[in-house]
């Protein structure tokens, strides 16, 4: 398996599947306001880097969650099928926002 750590940074972010198949992007995030991981259910305090979880459902709809990046490459990475770094442009969540709106049949997976 390919080495992803220290991923995502400023300028790539991570995608892939989840076994239901839905889509999973994982982003590098500094915190707005005090989170809990939802790998260790510790806190995130203001201001820390760390990642966004952003799933878009194979039916369309997202959710996303907060975790230490630590936390997500310990527990999260090796669930994931086809993960692979892309561009950050590509996670902006306007376009995830877009993905979102379309069933996934209509969608074209990214490339
Ligand atoms: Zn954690």
């Amino acid at each position: 398996m390919k080495s992803f750590s220290g991923l995502p940074d400023r300028r790539s972010s991570l995608t892939g599947h989840t076994d239901e198949g839905d889509e999973i992007w994982i982003i590098r995030s500094i915190s707005q306001k005090l989170y809990t991981c939802q790998g260790c259910y510790d806190s995130i305090q203001v201001g820390d880097e760390h990642v966004v979880i952003q799933y878009i459902g194979r039916a369309g709809g997202t959710e996303h969650a907060h975790w230490h990046r630590r936390c997500a490459e310990e527990i999260l990475y090796s669930q994931i099928r086809d993960l692979r770094a892309v561009s950050a442009g590509e996670s902006s969540r306007p376009r995830l926002e877009a993905r979102g709106r379309k069933p996934a049949g209509r969608r074209r997976r990214p490339r």
